[in-house]
């Protein structure tokens, strides 16, 4: 009897996320055995340059010797305590750290192992934060058209993409939205600028009518991912800082996927900010935090959130938890991840390859007759398909394996999201095999 394939027993007992299992009949799941910077390589040992970084996670390419060193000297030291009545030197220093990129300003940091779950952690600490100021009744939500802070029951109240929402609204206590600062939006005559003043002046009237009823305004930073690249001026989040502050109304930045350099800055909300009371009073992190190496996800907060928490009665504490709250190997992946930005000055790196990025991508596809809306905030390129048949997306990853390249668009958007580690010919090589699948997708 020959061995069942590796494929074959992902699908009897693997339930993978995001995906009609029935599609993998006809679709074939990839198994990968190694990673080795920005390459996967398969069994038969064919290589795929990550141009997604796996899902908007991975910085620093795949077993990363810095991070790797720093994790098995962290293995051999403590592997994992809970942080309830305890602590330890990984979790100190990067909430140190963590706050020294804010100024300051956020300096009390709340840990988890992923985005949804900082989306709820932020969420409740703000309906907590009004309970313990006695408004009680300041525990709605605001988000964009369009947003995506995760798929839990919770962190779904907030996210306006209709397929992951719809089957589980039963569960959900759905968010108000307002309409998002989209640059595609723009009239004739009219910048990005022009449409995030018009998104904010919606803003506001949406504010003066239920600021009483309103806890926070979560917002994705400059860049809506998961609905599709969507970007946006930071007028919008200036705007919106000062009507959060009119409004009494908290401003939740979630930077899981636009943090950690992505948009040129270390946080995205930085592109908004000149002054220190310009920051939010949240900060949401995951994904690139740990490199893209483990689980970990957190929330940054003021000292002002933190001290309506700070009190003799347990019930005014902030009452949240999970098991691996503040996991040593996790943060300190984490603290290696800042080691890099520091020692390889990155975000000033990142400007020569956002600019090879961009001029690939000029080159090939700013006159290109089905291509709209080239756009690009530092380390995201994205543009979409004109006229896309329905099975695009599908046809466009396939033909994007086949030429030695993982990319997967949204809808009709592609978008190249890549570890900060490619040299301009990676770059070219990315583009090109992008180019090679638009042809067979659009053929
Ligand atoms: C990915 C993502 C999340 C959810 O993170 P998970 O770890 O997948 O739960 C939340 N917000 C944004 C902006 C994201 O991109």
């Amino acid at each position: 009897m020959p061995q069942p394939s590796l494929l074959d027993r992902s699908l009897a007992a693997v339930w993978h996320p995001c995906t009609q299992m029935k599609h993998h009949e006809k679709l074939p799941l990839l198994p990968i055995v190694r990673a080795q910077g920005p390459w996967l390589i398969d069994e038969q040992g064919r290589r795929l340059l990550d141009g997604i970084s796996s899902w908007w996670t991975n910085l620093f390419g795949h077993c990363n010797p810095r991070i790797n060193r720093a994790l098995c000297d962290q293995l051999e030291t403590l592997d994992h305590v809970m942080l309830a009545g305890f602590t330890h030197e990984p979790v100190v220093e990067l909430s140190e750290r963590l706050s020294a990129l804010t100024g300051n300003r956020l300096g009390h940091a709340f840990y988890a192992s992923d985005g949804a779950s900082a989306t709820e952690i932020a969420l409740k600490m703000s309906v907590h934060y009004w309970r313990n100021h006695g408004k009680p009744e300041k525990n709605g939500f605001v988000s964009l058209a369009g947003s995506y802070h995760g798929e839990t029951a919770g962190a779904l109240a907030v996210t306006d993409v209709a397929i992951f929402r719809d089957a589980y609204a039963p569960l959900v206590r759905q968010a108000a939205t307002v309409a998002s600062p989209d640059a595609r939006l723009a009239c004739t005559g009219e910048s990005s600028a022009d449409v995030a003043r018009r998104a904010a002046a919606e803003l506001e009237h949406w504010l003066r009518a239920h600021h009483a009823q309103t806890a926070a305004l979560i917002v994705e930073p400059l860049v809506q991912g998961a609905s599709g690249m969507v970007m946006y001026d930071p007028e919008y989040l200036r705007l919106a800082r000062q009507l959060c502050t009119t409004y009494s109304v908290h401003l939740v930045a979630d930077e899981i996927a636009v943090g950690c350099g992505r948009t040129g800055t270390f946080f995205a909300f930085e592109h908004a900010i000149a002054a220190p009371s310009d920051w939010p009073d949240f900060i949401c992190l995951s994904k690139g935090i740990s490199g893209g190496y483990l689980p970990l996800s957190l929330v940054l907060s003021s000292d002002e959130i933190y001290a309506a928490f700070y009190h003799d009665d347990p019930r005014r504490g902030f009452l949240h938890s999970h098991s691996y709250t503040g996991n040593p190997l996790a943060c300190r992946a984490a603290l290696a991840t800042l080691d890099i930005f520091g020692e390889d000055d990155v975000l000033t790196a990142n400007r020569l390859r956002a600019g090879w990025l961009s001029e690939g991508a000029r080159v090939r596809w700013a006159n290109h007759p089905r291509i709209a809306n080239l756009r690009q905030q530092g380390m995201i390129l994205a543009f979409d398909v004109v006229d896309a048949a329905p099975d695009f997306a599908q046809r466009f990853f396939t033909a994007a394996l086949e030429a030695g390249v993982l990319l997967r668009p949204i809808g009709n958007t592609v978008y190249f999201m890549p570890p900060y580690v490619l040299d301009q010919a990676l770059t070219e090589q990315m583009l090109a095999g992008a180019d090679a699948a638009l042809a067979v997708a659009l053929g």
